[in-house]
C-alpha cells in the first residue's frame, strides 16, 4: 500500500508525527528518506512528542543513535549519515530489533541491519514550506497508514 500526504509547515509535519506516534508499537521500524532539510528529523520529533518522550528529539547526527525511554514505549532514533556503511558496534541492532519503535534517517547506510517488515517514508521538498510524504508498506504490516490519509 502507498499513501501520499502533504504538509505546508514545520508544525503540520510535527502534528503528522504525533498522529503516527499514536499507532506505533514495539518492534516497529520506520525508515525515512529525503534530502538534507526535507523534514526527517522534524517528523521524528513530532513522533517523540506524541509518544511523550519528555524531551525534545533533536538531530542525532553526531550521536548516530539516541534512545528515549520516558514515553509510552521506548523510542530509538538513528541517523546513519555519518556511518556511510561502516560497521561499528554501538547497539544499532538492539535498537532495531528492540522493545520499542525505531526511526531511521539515511537507512541506506545500515541496510543489512534493517528488517523487511518496515514502513518507508519518502519526503520530497516541494518548496520552502511544502513537503510531500510518501508512505510505502511493502509487507502490509502497517495498515494504519490508511487512517492517516482519512484524517488529514
Ligand atoms: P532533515 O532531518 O530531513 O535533514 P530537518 O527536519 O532537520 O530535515 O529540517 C527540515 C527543515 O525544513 C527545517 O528547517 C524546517 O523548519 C523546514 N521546513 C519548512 N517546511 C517544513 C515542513 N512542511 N515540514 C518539515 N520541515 C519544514
Ligand atoms: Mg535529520
Amino acid at each position: 500500500m502507498t499513501i501520499r500526504l502533504f504538509t505546508h509547515s514545520k508544525e503540520e509535519t510535527k502534528a503528522l508525527g504525533r498522529k503516527i506516534a499514536s499507532f506505533l508499537k514495539p518492534g516497529d521500524v520506520v525508515v525515512l528518506s529525503g534530502d538534507l532539510g526535507a523534514g526527517k528529523t522534524t517528523l521524528t520529533s513530532g513522533v517523540g512528542e506524541g509518544l511523550g518522550v519528555n524531551e525534545e528529539v533533536l538531530s542525532p547526527t553526531f550521536n548516530i543513535l539516541k534512545c528515549y525511554f520516558r514515553g509510552r514505549i521506548p523510542f530509538y532514533h538513528i541517523d546513519a549519515y555519518r556511518l556511510e556503511g561502516q560497521h561499528i558496534e554501538i547497539g544499532l541492532d538492539e535498537a532495531i530489533e528492540g522493545d520499542g519503535a525505531c526511526f531511521v534517517e539515511w537507512p541506506q547506510f545500515i541496510e543489512p541491519l534493517l528488517p523487511e517488515e518496515r514502513l518507508e517514508i519518502e519526503i520530497h521538498n516541494q518548496g520552502e514550506n511544502d513537503r510531500e510524504f510518501v508512505f510505502t508498506d511493502p509487507t502490509d504490516s502497517y495498515e494504519w497508514i490508511a487512517s492517516l490519509e482519512a484524517k488529514q
